[in-house]
């Protein structure tokens, strides 16, 4: 199954795509949260879908696109998960998963603007596989860990990179501006991907390629991490891990090369769809 969210910013309906085709599901009465997650809400909306075939309103071309997911509790990305990311900006290969958290509130659709923040000069991109968790996950094992899972989506794990680096303190403040998270466009369960290893994930602006990789090279494994993280807190249905992006960042280049106003970006993952930003300045409302 593929889900999505469509209409004006916060107040977005759902969506599902059967064979292609989109249609509103708002009659299910439920948004893609924490308490669909938790409550069998994958399952029942199948049952729906069955039970309303052919009386389901299509949705038309050209709607907004909202986040695939309503806001989660956290969203908990990985860095440096790609060796050729890590060596572009002259880190070391981590040992162990590498974790900082992105502000919830920085959850955007997957075609709206991307904003740079007041003060910012260095917006930069990254393409990324993200896991959304399925079910409440404590001390999970990697062997189980693929059951706590409710499907995959596209995020562009957008960075300013003076206020992450060179700002002190965590990352977490390069990360979390608004429109910081274009999520989607559907979040796809894992039976409609096949193998999660093996996807390639890309990145162009202005209809360059920056980024061109694959999921194989990921150093922890979407297993990894979600057992990795629930020893150190409890993933809850509907959160949002990021995976971590490959090579071909703003920042990993020589000279670095940072978004400014006009600047178009589009990504995508194989079986995840694509998405499409247009960088614009802050506007004082
Ligand atoms: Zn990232």
């Amino acid at each position: 199954m593929k889900l999505f969210r469509f209409g004006e910013p916060g107040q977005e309906q759902p969506g599902v795509i059967v064979d292609g085709v989109s249609y509103d599901v708002s009659g299910f009465g439920e948004d893609y949260t924490e308490g669909f997650f938790q409550h069998e809400g994958l399952a029942r909306l199948q049952t729906y879908v069955r039970e309303n075939e052919g009386r389901l309103p299509e949705i038309p071309a050209g709607v907004r696109l909202g986040s695939a997911i309503a806001r989660p509790s956290k969203i908990v990305c990985i860095g440096l998960n790609y060796a050729d990311h890590a060596r572009e900006t002259n880190a070391a290969i981590p040992k162990e998963p590498i974790v900082f958290f992105k502000a919830t509130t920085a959850l955007c659709g997957p075609n709206d603007d991307v904003v740079i923040p007041r003060g910012a000069e260095k917006l930069d991109w990254e393409v990324e596989l993200g896991v959304v968790i399925g079910k409440k996950a404590s001390y999970v094992s990697e062997a189980e860990a693929l059951n706590y899972v409710a499907g995959y989506v596209l995020h562009n794990d957008y960075s300013e990179r003076a206020f992450q680096l060179e700002r002190g303190g965590q990352w977490v403040k390069g990360k979390s501006n608004d429109t910081f998270a274009p999520v989607g466009p559907f979040l796809a369960t894992p039976d409609e991907l096949g193998d999660i290893d093996n996807l390639r994930l890309w990145l162009t602006v202005n209809g360059e390629t920056m980024q061109d990789g694959s999921t194989s090279n990921l150093i922890f494994h979407v297993p990894a991490l979600v057992s990795y993280l629930s020893q150190f807190m409890t993933l809850l249905p509907g959160d949002l891990i990021s995976t971590g992006t490959p090579a071909g960042v703003g920042l990993g280049m020589n000279p670095q090369v940072y978004l400014k106003p006009g600047d178009v970006v589009e990504l995508g993952i194989e079986g995840l769809g694509t998405s499409r930003q247009t960088v614009r300045a802050y506007a004082q409302d």
